[in-house]
């Protein structure tokens, strides 16, 4: 069960919906009148996950090394 956020761009009124977020389901509920202020500005993107770890380049580490030599 994931859980995201709908907010609507025009009042900046936002709910939290519970359930499997799709493509689908996005299209459903931004197709719908805001339900505070009537406007069709909702817009529920995909939630994101939090725990993301990009790995790390290998170019990255010869830039982690001191530049400086002693002598
Ligand atoms: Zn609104």
């Amino acid at each position: 069960m994931n859980a995201w956020t709908v907010c609507c761009e025009s009042c900046d009124h936002r709910w939290n919906l519970v359930g499997t977020w799709s493509e689908y389901e996005r299209q459903a509920i931004e197709s719908r009148p805001c339900p505070r202020c009537g406007a069709y500005t909702l817009s529920s993107p995909e939630p994101t996950k939090a725990t993301r770890h990009k790995p790390r380049p290998s170019w990255a580490k010869s830039y982690a090394r001191p530049a400086l030599q002693a002598g």
